[in-house]
C-alpha cells in the first residue's frame, strides 16, 4: 500500500461533540482498516451528513504499510509503554511513528470535545469471526457492549505496550477491533461496518440519512443476536526451546470439550481440561502463546 498519508480523513459538521479517533495499519501487514477508512471518508465527504463532533482516521505504521510488512524494527503495538513515552527516545523506526501519532492526537485535546473515543483496527493471521478486544478499564467495557460483535474482555490487559493502553491511560474510551483474516475482503467490510456503527454511537450519525444505508453496517449489526462476551480462562505459554504443535483445524472461538486433544508439546499430548472455547491457537512458528482458553463471562 503506497503513499498512505498520516491523516487518512477528517470530517465534522462544525458542531460541538465528541472526537472519534480511528487508527488503522498499526501493523503494516493489516491494511484492511486503511481501505475501510478511505471508503467511509469518501462517502462522508461526498454526502456531508450531519454529525456531532469530529471523526479522524489516522494511519499507523506508514513505512511498514508501504512495504506490506508487520513492522520495520519493532512491533508498533508494543512500544506504547509509559517508559518509552516518557523517555522521548526515537531509537527505532516505530518509536518515531509512535511520536508522530501522539502529535496528531495532541492536536485534539480533551477540552475541545464533550468526550473522546478511539477505535483501533486490526486483523488476524488466521480466519476468525470479527471481535472486539477491550481493556477492562474506564468505561471501555460498557462502550464496547453498544456494538454487535463478539467481545473479549481482559486479553488486551495482558499484552503490554499496545496503542489502546496508551489511549485508555490518557482517558480516551475505546477498544481494538479485529476485523478477520489479514487479506480477506470480509475484513475490510467488517471494518467499514464497525466505523459506521462507531460514527452512529459516538457522533450521532443517522445512517438512514445516507443515500445508501451502508451494507457493511447492516451485515455487522446482524451479529448482535449471537453476541457473546468472553473472558480469558487460561493461557498456554510455551518457551522458545519447546516444540509445540497445535492439532490442525482450530479457529478462534471454536468450542472445545474436556478431554479433547488440543496439541502436542515436546511429544506430550495436551488435552483440554475445559468445556469452553479456544482462542488464538498458534499455527505460526514463532510466539510464546500456544493457545488461550476463553469462556463466556457470567
Ligand atoms: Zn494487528
Amino acid at each position: 500500500m503506497k503513499d498512505i498519508p498520516r491523516i487518512i480523513g477528517e470530517y465534522d459538521s462544525d458542531k460541538k461533540g465528541p472526537l472519534l479517533f480511528i487508527t488503522a495499519g498499526v501493523h503494516g501487514n493489516e491494511p484492511s482498516g486503511v481501505v475501510a477508512l478511505k471508503e467511509v471518508f469518501e462517502i462522508l465527504n461526498a454526502e456531508k451528513p450531519d454529525i456531532m463532533g469530529k471523526v479522524i482516521g489516522v494511519s499507523g505504521n506508514q513505512e511498514a504499510l508501504s512495504k506490506a510488512v508487520r513492522y520495520i524494527d519493532e512491533d508498533l503495538n508494543r512500544t506504547w509503554t509509559k517508559e518509552n513515552i516518557a523517555s522521548e527516545n526515537k531509537n527505532s523506526h516505530e518509536k518515531k511513528e509512535m511520536f508522530e501519532i501522539i502529535d496528531v492526537l495532541e492536536k485534539y485535546p480533551e477540552k475541545d470535545f464533550t468526550k473522546r473515543y478511539f477505535l483501533d483496527c486490526h486483523t488476524t493471521s488466521s480466519a476468525s469471526e470479527p471481535y472486539i478486544s477491550v481493556q477492562d478499564v474506564n468505561d471501555n467495557d460498557a462502550w464496547a457492549h453498544k456494538f454487535p460483535t463478539y467481545i473479549i474482555r481482559g486479553f488486551s490487559d495482558i499484552v503490554l505496550g499496545c496503542i489502546d493502553h496508551y489511549e485508555s491511560r490518557i482517558g480516551i474510551t475505546g477498544f481494538v477491533f479485529e476485523g478477520g483474516q489479514h487479506e480477506s475482503k470480509i475484513s475490510e467490510k467488517n471494518h467499514e461496518g464497525m466505523i459506521w456503527l462507531a460514527l452512529q454511537h459516538a457522533c450521532e450519525l443517522n445512517l438512514d440519512s445516507l443515500i445508501n444505508y451502508p451494507e457493511a453496517a447492516k451485515m455487522l449489526a446482524k451479529k448482535r443476536k449471537n453476541r457473546k462476551t468472553f473472558e480469558i480462562e487460561y493461557r498456554h505459554g510455551i518457551k522458545d526451546e519447546d516444540e509445540f504443535e497445535m492439532e490442525p483445524g482450530y479457529s478462534n472461538f471454536q468450542p472445545i470439550e474436556k478431554g479433547e486433544l488440543l496439541a502436542y508439546q515436546n511429544d506430550k499430548a495436551i488435552y483440554s481440561e475445559w468445556d469452553a472455547y479456544i482462542f488464538m491457537p498458534l499455527y505460526q512458528s514463532q510466539g510464546n502463546d500456544g493457545f488461550f482458553v476463553v469462556d463466556e463471562a457470567h
